[in-house]
């Protein structure tokens, strides 16, 4: 078995020479994964937290792990990036069982967002993620904010009953909600080696927006709540505090610097990468950050902030050393790339293939008609106006309604299918938008609408076939472009919908609400300018699911084009 472990043997032994080599000792080896150079609240820490402890070692040293993973967001299976298999319920089954194995007192938990995002949520409402963190004996988690997607009733019935895992919100009044009403705590007390570690979670203020808790749950300051909970699980003797956030890493670090007394911060939302760029596998991207990243608050020890990435392809482990008064004084830990040199675990494997078979015939589903043919060809998509592009950038629009948006900005180069008239399947919908794109809302100027149109229109070629996915399909608004201008100066006019005066011309200098796809944020197919975009939202709703939900309230529809984009050739 060994011989198929290769990359997880080696932080298990380094795990292990790691717990026998420093107990009692001053910290040393933590400065490489602390800290973070360009922060001023955050240092790294060289040493330990000070002379006391050094001159004065713990009597008894408690000794914790914190395996944790965030944004699954539905993702059991596992997903294939740059041809490597990543993630997948069933091997992570199985690295915690080794991971258990090795290391005692050991805590599994989840910063939220767990099944939105794949057809078992659609299938399953979320009883799928119930079951599998059961299984793998998760010991607590945070709610995401799409966890509310399907309300609180569906939240209560299928992610929560029968839960063996405690679920918190701290910034969350569900005092008026009845379905929720004492089935979420803000905080729960685990006992692990016979030391009480306190875990409070705390939810991002945009759930009201992006999700749909409902008119009765509140969200609440979660700098306040924080405070609150720190204060509370300390006046009942604890002196272990790890905060399972769903505020994004950035929040958290400000988060860290301004409550003490939180010693670990399990992050989520942003999908953040953190650990070594020379051990991250290039298929997951380059990390900016150390794992942990360490913030020094103003009292006590420091407060270590951790991100697993997204998808479970990562398993975040964390090992830890407690002083008697509760402060970290050594740390250790990386995350653990999930990949196909971890089996799967045989119990959690068999589970899956069992919740996999109903989702084919569930793609067959129809989710509704259209009276036209939706016209995906690559000719089409990449090169002018099409009718399944209008439909995909209304269904965007649509399904950001709460948000606000005005614009909506989709690449032709994600649209791989067209869609005959008639019945159309779920099948359907994802072999025209294969990608998994998620919805991303920004603040825009007109500039950088305008900039974005440009270069939506910037490699267009004479033969159809060969122009960039780059294109642009839109929403709410229109434009002209003149071909025979020189890359850059193309676009001659914009106008943009208004629900008062009709189309009126595009303000440079105002800002729009622009809906359009992570990877087009990400600086994709060139579009670097999207990076400007303020107050940022989403990034977790996939395009087709949008689209799906769009076809079922809309049916039967029948995009057609209407003169969104003219060009002069
Ligand atoms: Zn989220």
């Amino acid at each position: 078995m060994n011989n198929k472990w290769p990359r997880v043997l080696l932080p298990i032994a380094g795990m292990l020479a790691w717990l026998v080599a420093s107990c009692g000792l001053p910290a040393s080896t933590t400065a490489a994964t602390s800290g973070s150079s360009n922060t001023a609240a955050i240092s790294p820490i060289v040493g330990g937290p000070g002379p006391t402890s050094a001159s004065t070692p713990p009597a008894d040293p408690y000794k914790l792990t914190i395996l944790h993973t965030s944004e699954n967001h539905g993702h059991w299976t596992p997903v294939e990036v740059s041809k490597v298999s990543e993630g997948g319920i069933a091997r992570r089954a199985t690295l915690v069982r080794e991971l258990r194995a090795e290391t005692p007192n050991t805590l599994l938990l989840d910063s939220g967002d767990i099944s939105q995002g794949t057809l078992y949520f659609t299938q399953y409402k979320g009883a799928e993620g119930r079951d599998f963190y059961n299984l793998l004996g998760y010991d607590a988690v945070v709610t995401g904010n799409h966890d509310f997607d399907l309300g609180p009733k569906s939240l209560a019935d299928n992610l929560l009953t029968g839960a063996k895992f405690s679920m918190v919100a701290a910034n969350m009044d569900f005092s008026r909600e009845p379905e929720l009403a004492g089935k979420i705590q803000p905080a729960v007390i685990k006992t692990v080696g016979g030391e009480r570690i306190g875990i409070f979670g705390l939810v991002t203020e945009e759930t009201a927006i992006t999700s749909s808790p409902g008119p009765n749950v509140k969200v609440m300051d979660p700098t306040q709540a924080a405070r609150d909970a720190v204060a509370k699980l300390s006046a009942q003797g604890v002196n272990k505090i790890v905060l399972l956030s769903h505020l994004g890493f950035p929040a958290d670090r400000e988060l860290a610097s301004e409550v003490p007394g939180i010693d670990v911060i399990v992050s989520g939302h942003t999908e953040t990468l953190m650990g070594d760029p020379a051990k991250i596998d290039a298929s997951l991207g380059r990390p900016s950050l150390p794992y942990p990243v360490s913030v020094n608050g103003s009292s006590g020890g420091p407060t270590l902030i951790v991100h697993a990435f997204t998808w479970g392809r990562l398993l975040g482990r964390l090992g830890l050393i407690f002083n008697a008064a509760g402060e970290i004084v050594k740390w250790e830990g990386e995350p653990i790339f999930i990949n196909s040199k971890i089996s799967d675990d045989p119990v959690v494997a068999q589970k899956l293939a069992d919740l996999a078979k109903p989702l084919d015939e569930l793609k067959k589903q129809v989710i509704g008609q259209t009276l036209v043919d939706l016209d995906g060809r690559r000719s089409t998509v990449r090169n002018q106006e099409s009718n399944l592009g209008n439909m995909v950038a209304d269904a965007t629009l649509w399904a950001t309604t709460r948000d606000k948006t005005q614009i909506a900005l989709v690449n032709g180069g994600g649209m791989r299918a067209s869609i005959p008239a008639g019945d159309v399947s779920i099948a359907q919908v994802m072999e025209a938008l294969p990608y998994g794109n998620r919805l991303v809302q920004i603040d825009l100027t007109g500039a950088d609408v305008i900039a974005a149109l440009e270069n939506g229109v910037s490699m267009i070629e004479t033969d159809a076939e060969k122009s960039a996915g780059r294109f642009l399909q839109v929403g709410g608004l229109k434009f002209i472009a003149d071909l025979s201008q020189p890359v850059g100066s193309r676009i001659a006019e914009v106008q943009v919908g208004t629900a008062v005066s009709g189309y009126v011309p595009i303000d440079k200098g105002a800002t729009y609400r622009v809906v359009t796809l992570d990877f087009m944020y990400g600086g994709g197919d060139g579009y670097t300018m999207l990076k400007n975009g303020q107050n940022t939202r989403g990034g977790d709703v996939p395009e087709e699911q949008a689209v799906i939900e769009y076809i079922k309230s809309h049916s039967p529809v029948s995009p057609q084009v209407e003169g969104r984009i003219a060009l002069a050739r």
